[in-house]
């Protein structure tokens, strides 16, 4: 299965991402998580990407089409992988659509996750994830259970992400709408575009992408 995951920051993507590899084995890639990890690890690519990302603007093409590269190269996307938050611009469209062909491995389909901006906002704000073992909660919606460890048997070390932040959540939804909602169109001429409403209860979303890929 190689699926590209498609939507507004807060919409689902990465929630989602992680359930269907939990699912299916295949897996998740996410570049903002690439990209946090390089700015952990203080590399520097990290450094460069760090500014960019906490003012809520995109990491430059060229950089992400060579870590999307050097990704898919890694043996365990032979299996297929969840692009989740690449890519985000008709130039990295494109790029990919060119690696893709080089490496033979064609998108399936590419689900755009629909929401309205009002209950982003709200996702957002309450998102938070856990440090050690990168998953995804929400304070009211998607809390962790009681019975729910972290990889180390004890609990999720909860953040919020440093761009999760109000200013810098508008600022990433006006650089969605600007340079990755032409990539809707750009998908459906293709003839690879699902939409699902990505406004419900986790299983419901589940349930809607699963019948939007089969
Ligand atoms: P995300 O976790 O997908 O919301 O990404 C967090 C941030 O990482 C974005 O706001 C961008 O600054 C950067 N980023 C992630 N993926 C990309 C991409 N495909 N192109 C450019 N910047 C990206």
């Amino acid at each position: 299965m190689r699926l590209v995951l498609l939507g507004a920051p807060g919409s689902g993507k990465g929630t989602q991402a992680q359930r269907l590899q939990a699912r299916r084995g295949v897996p998740q890639v996410s570049t903002g998580d690439l990209l946090r990890e390089a700015v952990a690890a203080g590399s520097e690519l990290g450094r460069a990407a760090k500014a960019v990302m906490d003012a809520g603007q995109l990491v430059d093409d060229r950089t992400m089409l060579g870590i999307i590269r050097e990704r898919l190269a890694k043996p365990d996307a032979k299996r297929g992988f969840i692009l989740d938050g690449f890519p985000r611009t008709l130039v990295q469209a494109d790029g990919l659509a060119e690696l893709l062909v080089a490496i033979g491995q064609p998108l399936d389909a590419v689900v755009m996750l629909d929401i309205d901006p009002e209950v982003l906002l709200a996702r957002l704000a309450g998102r938070r994830s856990c440090r050690r073992c990168g998953r995804v909660f929400h304070v009211v919606s998607n809390p962790p259970a009681a019975q729910d460890r972290c990889v180390d048997g004890g609990p999720h070390d909860l953040f919020q992400r440093p761009d999760d932040n109000e200013a810098t959540v508008r600022e990433r939804l006006a650089v969605y709408r600007e340079r990755t909602q032409p990539l809707i169109d750009y998908y459906a001429r293709k003839g690879l575009l699902r939409r699902i409403d990505a406004d419900g209860s986790l299983d419901e979303v589940d349930d809607r992408l699963e019948r939007a890929i089969a």
